[in-house]
Protein backbone atom coordinates (compact mmCIF):
# COMPACT_ATOMS: atom_id res chain seq x y z
CA UNK A 1 0.00 0.00 0.00
CA UNK A 2 0.96 3.44 -0.86
CA UNK A 3 1.47 5.83 1.86
CA UNK A 4 -0.84 9.22 1.49
CA UNK A 5 1.29 11.79 0.92
CA UNK A 6 0.67 15.65 1.44
CA UNK A 7 1.98 19.62 1.86
CA UNK A 8 0.76 21.86 4.20
CA UNK A 9 1.99 25.49 5.34
CA UNK A 10 1.13 28.40 7.04
CA UNK A 11 1.68 31.62 4.58
CA UNK A 12 3.22 34.97 6.10
CA UNK A 13 5.43 38.19 6.10
CA UNK A 14 7.00 37.59 8.43
CA UNK A 15 6.21 34.27 9.37
CA UNK A 16 9.14 32.33 11.23
CA UNK A 17 7.44 33.19 14.97
CA UNK A 18 4.40 31.27 13.90
CA UNK A 19 3.31 28.07 16.35
CA UNK A 20 1.49 26.41 13.19
CA UNK A 21 4.08 24.19 11.94
CA UNK A 22 4.44 22.72 15.44
CA UNK A 23 0.81 22.32 16.83
CA UNK A 24 -0.12 20.76 13.06
CA UNK A 25 2.49 18.25 12.50
CA UNK A 26 1.97 17.07 15.80
CA UNK A 27 -2.02 16.67 14.81
CA UNK A 28 -0.56 15.40 11.72
CA UNK A 29 1.64 12.68 13.56
CA UNK A 30 -1.18 11.26 15.89
CA UNK A 31 -3.89 10.97 13.24
CA UNK A 32 -0.76 8.66 11.68
CA UNK A 33 -0.55 11.32 8.33
CA UNK A 34 3.24 10.02 8.57
CA UNK A 35 3.69 11.09 4.98
CA UNK A 36 2.00 14.62 5.86
CA UNK A 37 4.38 17.57 6.42
CA UNK A 38 3.33 21.24 7.82
CA UNK A 39 5.81 23.59 6.94
CA UNK A 40 6.24 27.95 6.97
CA UNK A 41 5.93 29.34 3.90
CA UNK A 42 7.64 32.89 3.81
CA UNK A 43 5.60 35.02 1.06
CA UNK A 44 6.09 38.57 0.55
CA UNK A 45 2.97 40.37 -0.60
CA UNK A 46 4.52 41.35 -4.07
CA UNK A 47 4.95 37.21 -4.79
CA UNK A 48 1.53 35.89 -3.14
CA UNK A 49 -0.24 36.08 -5.94
CA UNK A 50 2.27 34.19 -7.98
CA UNK A 51 3.22 31.66 -5.20
CA UNK A 52 -0.04 30.69 -4.08
CA UNK A 53 -1.72 29.37 -7.54
CA UNK A 54 1.95 27.49 -8.05
CA UNK A 55 1.70 25.41 -4.95
CA UNK A 56 -0.70 22.24 -5.69
CA UNK A 57 1.56 21.68 -8.37
CA UNK A 58 3.82 21.48 -5.77
CA UNK A 59 2.11 18.83 -3.79
CA UNK A 60 0.59 21.32 -1.45
CA UNK A 61 -3.16 20.07 -0.26
CA UNK A 62 -3.96 23.58 1.96
CA UNK A 63 -2.37 26.43 3.61
CA UNK A 64 -3.35 28.86 6.29
CA UNK A 65 -3.09 32.48 5.50
CA UNK A 66 -1.46 35.11 8.07
CA UNK A 67 -0.48 38.44 8.70
CA UNK A 68 -0.62 40.10 5.99
CA UNK A 69 -2.24 37.87 3.06
CA UNK A 70 -5.35 37.17 4.80
CA UNK A 71 -7.37 39.87 2.29
CA UNK A 72 -5.42 38.75 -0.32
CA UNK A 73 -6.34 34.62 -0.04
CA UNK A 74 -9.65 35.70 -0.04
CA UNK A 75 -9.61 37.58 -3.49
CA UNK A 76 -7.57 34.56 -5.09
CA UNK A 77 -9.88 32.11 -4.21
CA UNK A 78 -12.73 31.10 -6.92
CA UNK A 79 -14.89 29.81 -4.12
CA UNK A 80 -14.96 31.24 -0.88
CA UNK A 81 -17.43 29.79 2.45
CA UNK A 82 -19.71 32.14 3.43
CA UNK A 83 -17.71 33.40 6.73
CA UNK A 84 -14.91 33.98 4.88
CA UNK A 85 -16.49 36.17 2.37
CA UNK A 86 -18.66 37.90 5.14
CA UNK A 87 -16.06 38.81 7.00
CA UNK A 88 -13.59 39.74 3.90
CA UNK A 89 -10.44 37.84 5.21
CA UNK A 90 -9.59 33.89 4.64
CA UNK A 91 -7.63 32.26 7.03
CA UNK A 92 -7.55 28.84 5.54
CA UNK A 93 -6.68 27.95 1.80
CA UNK A 94 -7.70 24.27 0.05
CA UNK A 95 -6.14 23.33 -3.63
CA UNK A 96 -7.71 21.25 -5.69
CA UNK A 97 -6.41 18.99 -8.22
CA UNK A 98 -7.27 21.10 -10.94
CA UNK A 99 -5.60 24.62 -9.82
CA UNK A 100 -8.84 25.39 -8.18
CA UNK A 101 -8.55 27.33 -4.76
CA UNK A 102 -11.28 27.45 -2.01
CA UNK A 103 -11.15 29.78 0.66
CA UNK A 104 -12.69 29.79 4.52
CA UNK A 105 -12.13 31.41 7.46
CA UNK A 106 -11.98 29.42 10.75
CA UNK A 107 -10.74 31.78 13.01
CA UNK A 108 -14.36 33.17 13.93
CA UNK A 109 -15.60 29.86 14.65
CA UNK A 110 -12.73 28.94 16.82
CA UNK A 111 -13.38 32.31 19.22
CA UNK A 112 -17.40 31.52 19.47
CA UNK A 113 -16.48 27.88 20.24
CA UNK A 114 -13.46 28.59 22.91
CA UNK A 115 -15.66 31.11 25.00
CA UNK A 116 -16.76 29.60 28.74
CA UNK A 117 -20.42 31.07 27.91
CA UNK A 118 -22.86 31.30 25.12
CA UNK A 119 -22.35 34.96 23.91
CA UNK A 120 -25.71 34.76 22.69
CA UNK A 121 -27.90 37.72 24.31
CA UNK A 122 -24.89 39.15 25.98
CA UNK A 123 -22.49 42.06 25.07
CA UNK A 124 -18.96 42.19 23.96
CA UNK A 125 -15.69 44.85 23.73
CA UNK A 126 -13.39 44.14 21.26
CA UNK A 127 -10.23 46.42 20.89
CA UNK A 128 -8.93 46.94 18.18
CA UNK A 129 -9.82 47.38 14.04
CA UNK A 130 -7.27 45.12 11.78
CA UNK A 131 -8.29 42.04 10.56
CA UNK A 132 -8.51 39.73 13.77
CA UNK A 133 -10.81 42.44 14.84
CA UNK A 134 -13.27 42.09 11.58
CA UNK A 135 -12.96 38.32 12.39
CA UNK A 136 -14.37 38.91 16.04
CA UNK A 137 -16.69 41.20 15.33
CA UNK A 138 -18.26 39.46 12.62
CA UNK A 139 -18.40 36.16 14.64
CA UNK A 140 -19.63 37.56 17.77
CA UNK A 141 -22.59 38.81 15.87
CA UNK A 142 -23.32 35.93 13.85
CA UNK A 143 -23.58 34.04 17.35
CA UNK A 144 -26.30 36.55 18.90
CA UNK A 145 -24.45 39.44 20.85
CA UNK A 146 -26.66 41.54 22.25
CA UNK A 147 -24.45 44.49 21.69
CA UNK A 148 -20.54 44.20 20.32
CA UNK A 149 -18.85 47.63 21.49
CA UNK A 150 -15.59 48.17 18.98
CA UNK A 151 -12.32 50.68 20.51
CA UNK A 152 -9.70 51.09 18.29
CA UNK A 153 -6.89 53.25 18.86
CA UNK A 154 -6.83 55.19 15.90
CA UNK A 155 -10.68 56.04 15.96
CA UNK A 156 -11.94 56.33 12.48
CA UNK A 157 -10.97 52.80 11.80
CA UNK A 158 -13.35 51.54 14.42
CA UNK A 159 -16.00 53.74 13.81
CA UNK A 160 -15.71 52.24 9.43
CA UNK A 161 -15.66 48.76 11.24
CA UNK A 162 -18.52 49.28 12.87
CA UNK A 163 -20.66 50.90 10.61
CA UNK A 164 -19.61 47.99 8.37
CA UNK A 165 -20.56 44.86 10.68
CA UNK A 166 -23.07 46.69 13.04
CA UNK A 167 -21.08 46.82 15.98
CA UNK A 168 -21.35 50.22 18.31
CA UNK A 169 -17.85 52.55 18.12
CA UNK A 170 -17.21 53.34 21.54
CA UNK A 171 -14.25 56.21 22.51
CA UNK A 172 -13.36 53.94 25.86
CA UNK A 173 -13.74 50.38 26.77
CA UNK A 174 -16.69 49.80 29.15
CA UNK A 175 -17.96 46.95 30.86
CA UNK A 176 -19.26 44.01 29.14
CA UNK A 177 -19.62 40.39 29.62
CA UNK A 178 -16.57 39.56 27.63
CA UNK A 179 -13.38 41.57 26.42
CA UNK A 180 -11.31 40.32 23.21
CA UNK A 181 -8.01 42.38 22.63
CA UNK A 182 -7.99 42.06 18.71
CA UNK A 183 -4.82 44.86 19.14
CA UNK A 184 -1.32 43.47 18.67
CA UNK A 185 -0.55 44.74 21.94
CA UNK A 186 0.83 42.77 24.14
CA UNK A 187 2.76 40.40 21.32
CA UNK A 188 6.07 41.49 22.65
CA UNK A 189 5.53 40.43 25.95
CA UNK A 190 4.97 44.56 27.30
CA UNK A 191 3.05 45.42 29.63
CA UNK A 192 -0.61 46.43 27.89
CA UNK A 193 -1.81 48.82 30.25
CA UNK A 194 0.82 51.43 29.08
CA UNK A 195 -0.67 51.15 25.63
CA UNK A 196 -4.42 50.28 26.39
CA UNK A 197 -7.20 52.11 28.29
CA UNK A 198 -7.62 50.26 30.47
CA UNK A 199 -6.16 49.20 33.65
CA UNK A 200 -5.46 45.76 35.45
CA UNK A 201 -8.47 46.36 37.87
CA UNK A 202 -10.78 47.08 35.00
CA UNK A 203 -10.45 43.80 34.09
CA UNK A 204 -12.93 42.75 37.05
CA UNK A 205 -15.80 44.66 34.89
CA UNK A 206 -15.52 41.18 32.10
CA UNK A 207 -16.97 38.22 32.75
CA UNK A 208 -14.27 36.75 30.76
CA UNK A 209 -10.84 37.76 28.57
CA UNK A 210 -9.85 36.70 25.58
CA UNK A 211 -6.85 37.61 24.07
CA UNK A 212 -5.93 36.59 20.60
CA UNK A 213 -2.33 37.94 20.97
CA UNK A 214 -0.15 34.99 21.82
CA UNK A 215 3.01 34.03 23.15
CA UNK A 216 4.63 30.92 24.18
CA UNK A 217 4.83 32.37 27.76
CA UNK A 218 1.60 33.89 28.15
CA UNK A 219 0.27 37.47 27.90
CA UNK A 220 0.29 39.87 30.77
CA UNK A 221 -3.58 40.25 29.94
CA UNK A 222 -4.29 36.70 30.36
CA UNK A 223 -2.26 36.78 33.55
CA UNK A 224 -3.97 39.72 34.93
CA UNK A 225 -7.25 38.59 33.89
CA UNK A 226 -6.70 35.23 35.81
CA UNK A 227 -5.41 36.56 38.90
CA UNK A 228 -8.65 38.38 39.80
CA UNK A 229 -10.44 35.60 39.15
CA UNK A 230 -11.42 36.19 35.91
CA UNK A 231 -12.09 33.40 32.90
CA UNK A 232 -9.54 34.07 30.31
CA UNK A 233 -9.09 32.67 27.00
CA UNK A 234 -5.13 32.54 25.79
CA UNK A 235 -3.99 33.27 22.28
CA UNK A 236 -2.39 29.72 21.96
CA UNK A 237 -5.92 28.07 22.90
CA UNK A 238 -7.23 30.69 19.74
CA UNK A 239 -4.63 29.35 17.38
CA UNK A 240 -5.43 25.41 18.72
CA UNK A 241 -8.83 26.39 17.74
CA UNK A 242 -8.65 27.75 14.67
CA UNK A 243 -6.00 25.22 13.71
CA UNK A 244 -7.86 22.26 14.48
CA UNK A 245 -10.72 23.40 12.45
CA UNK A 246 -8.43 23.85 9.94
CA UNK A 247 -6.75 20.37 9.58
CA UNK A 248 -10.35 18.79 9.64
CA UNK A 249 -10.69 21.16 6.47
CA UNK A 250 -7.41 19.82 5.11
CA UNK A 251 -7.21 16.11 6.06
CA UNK A 252 -11.08 15.34 6.64
CA UNK A 253 -9.82 13.77 9.98
CA UNK A 254 -10.71 15.46 13.38
CA UNK A 255 -7.56 16.77 15.50
CA UNK A 256 -6.41 15.73 18.37
CA UNK A 257 -6.28 18.80 20.19
CA UNK A 258 -4.46 17.19 23.13
CA UNK A 259 -1.46 16.42 20.88
CA UNK A 260 -2.02 20.50 19.43
CA UNK A 261 -1.74 21.94 23.40
CA UNK A 262 1.56 19.84 24.40
CA UNK A 263 3.29 20.86 21.16
CA UNK A 264 1.98 24.39 21.39
CA UNK A 265 4.58 25.47 23.93
CA UNK A 266 8.55 24.42 23.60
CA UNK A 267 9.04 21.63 26.13
CA UNK A 268 10.54 22.65 29.59
CA UNK A 269 14.11 22.39 30.08
CA UNK A 270 14.62 19.68 31.72
CA UNK A 271 17.44 18.91 35.03
P1 LIG B 1 -3.69 44.02 12.24
O1 LIG B 1 -4.72 43.87 11.16
O2 LIG B 1 -2.32 44.48 11.89
O3 LIG B 1 -4.32 45.04 13.34
C1 LIG B 1 -3.53 45.48 14.42
C2 LIG B 1 -4.42 46.19 15.46
O4 LIG B 1 -3.59 46.46 16.61
C3 LIG B 1 -4.97 47.54 14.99
O5 LIG B 1 -6.26 47.71 15.53
C4 LIG B 1 -3.97 48.53 15.61
O6 LIG B 1 -4.52 49.79 15.86
C5 LIG B 1 -3.69 47.83 16.93
N1 LIG B 1 -2.42 48.27 17.52
C6 LIG B 1 -1.18 47.99 17.08
N2 LIG B 1 -0.27 48.55 17.90
C7 LIG B 1 -0.96 49.21 18.87
C8 LIG B 1 -0.60 49.98 20.00
N3 LIG B 1 0.70 50.20 20.32
N4 LIG B 1 -1.56 50.49 20.80
C9 LIG B 1 -2.87 50.27 20.49
N5 LIG B 1 -3.29 49.54 19.44
C10 LIG B 1 -2.35 49.02 18.63
O7 LIG B 1 -3.50 42.66 13.05
P2 LIG B 1 -4.54 41.46 13.29
O8 LIG B 1 -4.49 40.50 12.16
O9 LIG B 1 -5.87 42.03 13.65
O10 LIG B 1 -3.88 40.73 14.54
C11 LIG B 1 -3.84 41.33 15.83
C12 LIG B 1 -3.16 40.37 16.81
O11 LIG B 1 -3.94 39.18 16.93
C13 LIG B 1 -1.76 39.93 16.36
O12 LIG B 1 -0.93 39.89 17.50
C14 LIG B 1 -1.98 38.53 15.83
O13 LIG B 1 -0.84 37.72 15.96
C15 LIG B 1 -3.11 38.04 16.72
N6 LIG B 1 -3.91 36.97 16.12
C16 LIG B 1 -3.96 35.78 16.78
C17 LIG B 1 -4.75 34.75 16.29
C18 LIG B 1 -4.82 33.47 17.06
O14 LIG B 1 -5.20 32.46 16.48
N7 LIG B 1 -4.50 33.48 18.34
C19 LIG B 1 -5.47 34.90 15.09
C20 LIG B 1 -5.39 36.14 14.43
C21 LIG B 1 -4.60 37.16 14.96
P3 LIG B 1 -4.42 50.99 14.76
O15 LIG B 1 -5.57 50.80 13.82
O16 LIG B 1 -4.54 52.22 15.61
O17 LIG B 1 -3.07 50.86 14.11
Amino acid sequence: MTEQLGRLGVLGWPVAHSRSPAIQNAALAAAGLHGWRYQLLPVSPELFGEVVPALAGAGFVGANVTIPHKEAALALAGEANPRARAIGAANTLTFGPHGQIAADNTDAPALIAALPFPISARTAMVLGAGGSARAAVWALLDAGAAEVRLWNRTAHRAHTLADELGATPVDRPGPADLLVNCTAVGLDGSDPFDRLPLTPADLADYGCVADLVYTVTGTVLVDRARAQGVPAVDGLELLIGQGALSFEIFTGITASLEAMRAAATPAEPSG
